[in-house]
């Protein structure tokens, strides 16, 4: 008796009890269909046969308590052929009281190998809910890894945009061997120990259940003489260049998602994703606050006062800012169009800080002409402080 027996039949049906029936209700009803149907009362009739054989089978399961639970238990994870989760069985493969073979036929075939979209996908599936709703994820190659990597650019290559090589490395499938491990000339062999199935079954009690193959890992087969290149692995590390391309005005800590770009998938599944975290080298002129580049200018008190053209420096050439006379400190004067270009292919400004710096030293003249200002100077506005400070006077 297999446990596909217990998925498909109804042992109640059978015994034609409600599955509420108390174990004397079965005992009952069993002995009497046994009786009609035993092949002594029916000497000759298959259809007799068919049926005491159906009664002594149910019988065997709904008679005994254990296995009555254990039937209600499986009738009630596989019923209407939609896998639930199983709360109690959670992520311990090997203490479901099924085989998983006769669950789903063929683990001999080639699909059930386990890491190859087939009967490990399952497992997951069944056992830790994987998937939406622990239902079992549509089948197929599997999608590559996405892969993460890091870019450190420099201020102008990020303002403007570059395109760099990218050097990855990443597990590839061994040239040598194309990846079966097994050294060139020679073929990998069926593994002994489940003869190229990738699993193995073991039985306990009334049930039995397959598991991976200990011996080959569940692939089936097994090296012999192991590939010189990937030592029979069947995988090397590959380093990969790719051209990336990035944007003008990609910023520092911005995440860039190449499709398609990351690890190939397994027999021609779809490829994995590539992820670029971008940092971004500070300048050691410019900031940058969004789509403005920023800068700051030192002026003197004169310049400040009297007004000038300054010449500054932007990210590709100059330009001439005009200080109108009496500008204070910390004006933030504005070119436009000379900051990072945007997607739409307009661009931010330069936003330039002037900065008024108070000499530490002069000269006797410089001072002699200082004093002389400052006598023709009215005083500092500072009426409303005075005022309070009197106070404490
Ligand atoms: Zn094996
Ligand atoms: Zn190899």
């Amino acid at each position: 008796m297999s446990s596909k027996d217990w998925i498909e039949k109804d042992y109640y049906a059978a015994l034609g009890v409600e599955k509420s029936a108390s174990s004397d209700e079965i005992k009952k009803s069993y002995r009497k269909l046994a009786r009609e149907s035993h092949p002594d009362h029916n000497p000759g009739d298959p259809k007799a046969e068919e049926r005491f054989k159906a009664v002594s089978e149910a019988y065997a399961v709904l008679g005994d308590e254990k296995k009555r639970r254990e039937y209600d238990e499986m009738r009630s994870l596989f019923g209407s052929g939609a896998f639930r989760r199983n709360a109690r069985g959670a992520g311990q493969p090997g203490g479901m009281p099924f085989d998983v073979s006769d669950l789903f036929g063929g683990a001999g075939g080639s699909e059930a190998r386990f890491g190859g979209g087939g009967l490990g996908d399952l497992f997951s599936s069944i056992f830790t809910g994987g998937g939406a709703g622990g239902a079992a994820r549509p089948r197929g190659p599997a999608r590559g890894r996405d892969v993460e990597t890091e870019v450190a650019l420099d201020f102008p290559d990020a303002v403007r945009g570059v395109t760099l090589p990218l050097t990855l490395r990443a597990p590839g499938v061994c040239e040598t061997c194309h990846g079966n491990g097994a050294k060139p000339g020679t073929q990998p062999v069926a593994c002994p120990v489940c003869h190229g199935a990738g699993v193995t079954t073991r039985n306990q009690g009334s049930f039995s259940f397959s598991e991976p193959c200990r011996n080959c890992q569940g692939v089936g087969t097994v090296v012999e003489e192991k590939c010189p290149e990937c030592h029979g692995t069947g995988g090397v590390t590959k380093t990969r260049t790719l051209n990336v391309r990035f944007p003008a005005g990609v910023a520092d800590g911005q995440r860039i998602r190449l499709a398609g770009r990351g690890e190939p998938g397994e027999r021609g599944g779809p490829a994995g994703d590539l992820f670029v975290h971008v940092k971004v080298r500070p300048d050691e002129l410019f900031g940058r606050t969004g789509d403005d580049l920023t800068l700051t200018v030192p002026i003197t008190f004169a310049e400040a006062v009297l007004g000038t053209d300054l010449r500054v420096p932007t990210l590709d050439g100059t330009v001439t800012l005009r200080v109108p006379p009496g500008t204070p400190s910390g004006r933030v004067l504005r070119a436009r169009g000379k900051g990072v270009v945007r997607r739409d292919g307009r661009s931010g400004d330069l936003l330039v800080t002037l900065d008024v710096v108070v000499p530490a030293t002069l000269s006797d003249e410089a001072r002699a002409a200082l004093e002389t200002f400052a006598a023709q100077t009215p005083p500092a506005a500072r009426e409303h402080l005075d005022a309070r400070v009197r106070r404490f006077s």
